[in-house]
């Protein structure tokens, strides 16, 4: 009989081997420069219970109201795909008191997550972030600090983007600007969308983040939050942007930044990037003072982002990502099963001593294998026949260079040795 041919399910995908030197470079870029500004990596689990997201993230959020890959587990418990990491990180730090005595705690993490959003370039069901989540403070100079990392992994990677930055207030000041909004949206809602209408009464705050073109001029006239924050608000407002100017690093303010989801406080910030399309967010975050509580725990306050690596790759400039593709150090290619055998020893020699060595099975002509070695952009090709054999010694190619010497293992070795330096 013959069986239907299976497929991913849509918004989701196979990251290939012939992509895959893009995204380690990522992750290989960002912990090592995570780690150079004292964060440390925690892993938390992709299934949560669903009310972790529910309260930390917010009823009224898109996320939550209609995005959440939810269902009850065989114990009848109603479990989340995780759609974002910052509640479970704050979770787990207070599972594990890793505030405890006032520690200051830098996190990081990696890893998918996912939403089931309406399908758009960019736009994935299953996507991958990397985060990081300051703990423990509520300083403005850790908002800059944390930006500047973000910055910095996107110049290593080659990426231009933008700063865009405000403040949403807090629960001192925002629930008067959010219904000073409801008011004027309620005044005449008829040039909203039904999204926007329905928002205004449900989540206003959620209004100046719609992306209807039709919405924007209207939008564009609505009362702005950086008018109503509160003098504590304000002032932290002010340090985190001085802050910024100390580093050098160029902002811009957008009173409209609200951020999709509910436990930001103050600060909010976004990365955009030109080459993305409609989708050109690369990153997002900002100060969650409130979430830890939210979920039950003590004060803790918070700061943090996620990047989507997803988008990151598809930005990253072509001379970045084909120095990133790592090229074998040797091919062995090699004449006939006597030959292979020694290439087998010689490979697994290379191999303990750190080198990477290809050696394939089956060989063919030596053409074909020069072939393969070229195709691979190996940068050495040992060559083996009978003759080899006997001799121990064999002619090495340097691929670059094109030029053929016969070399013994041990020499081909301090070749390979003093090439890496
Ligand atoms: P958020 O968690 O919504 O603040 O998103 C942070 C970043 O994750 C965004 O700026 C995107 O780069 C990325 N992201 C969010 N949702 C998706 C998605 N559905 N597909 C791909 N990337 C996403």
């Amino acid at each position: 009989m013959e069986q239907k041919l299976l497929a991913t399910i849509p918004g989701t995908r196979d990251i290939l081997p012939e992509e895959i030197a893009r995204w380690h470079l990522v992750e290989r870029t960002a912990q090592d420069l995570f780690e150079r500004y004292g964060f440390e990596e925690i892993r938390t689990p992709i299934l949560e219970p669903t009310e972790l997201f529910a309260r930390g993230i917010g009823a009224d959020t898109d996320i939550v109201g209609k995005e959440m890959y939810t269902f009850d587990d065989p114990s009848g418990r109603s479990v989340t795909l995780r759609p974002e990491a910052t509640a479970s990180v704050v979770r787990a730090a207070i599972e594990h008191y890793l505030t405890r005595g006032g520690a200051i705690r830098k996190l990081y993490y990696l890893g998918p997550m996912f939403r089931h959003e309406k399908k758009q370039k960019g736009r994935w069901r299953q996507f991958y972030q990397i985060g990081a989540e300051v703990l423990g403070s509520d300083h403005p100079a850790i908002e800059s600090e944390v930006i500047e990392m973000l910055l910095a992994l996107l110049a290593r990677l080659g990426i231009e983007a933008r700063l865009v930055v405000n403040s949403v207030g807090d629960a001192r000041c925002r629930p008067a600007y959010v219904e000073r909004l409801r008011q004027e949206l309620l005044r005449d809602l008829s040039p909203f969308c039904e999204d926007c209408r329905r928002r205004a009464q449900t989540n206003p705050l959620r209004v100046l983040d719609c992306k209807v073109e039709s919405c924007q001029p209207h939008i564009e006239r609505l009362p702005k939050i950086s008018d109503h924050l509160c003098a504590e608000c304000a002032d932290h407002f002010a340090r985190f942007q001085s802050y910024l100017r100390d580093a050098a690093i160029p902002y811009e303010v957008v009173p409209r930044l609200v951020r999709g989801l509910d436990y930001y406080v103050r600060t909010a910030f976004e990365i955009v990037s030109g080459g993305l399309g409609a989708q050109n967010a690369l990153a997002g975050g900002g100060r969650y003072d409130g979430l830890s509580e939210v979920l039950g725990g003590p004060p803790i306050s918070g700061f943090g982002f996620a990047l989507g690596v997803d988008r990151l790759v598809m930005v990253i400039p072509e001379e970045v990502g084909r120095r990133s593709e790592p090229k074998p150090d040797v091919f062995v290619a090699y004449l006939g099963e006597a030959a292979f055998r020694r290439g087998q020893e010689i490979a697994r020699r290379l191999r303990h001593e750190g080198f990477w060595c290809i050696l394939t099975f089956g060989g063919g002509s030596l053409k074909s294998q020069m072939r393969q070695a070229n195709k691979l952009g190996a940068r050495n090709v040992v060559i083996i026949g009978d003759d080899e054999l006997a001799r121990e010694r064999y002619p090495v190619k340097r691929m670059d260079a094109a030029v053929q010497t016969d070399m013994s293992l041990e020499e081909l070795l301090s070749q390979l040795r003093s090439d890496r330096t």
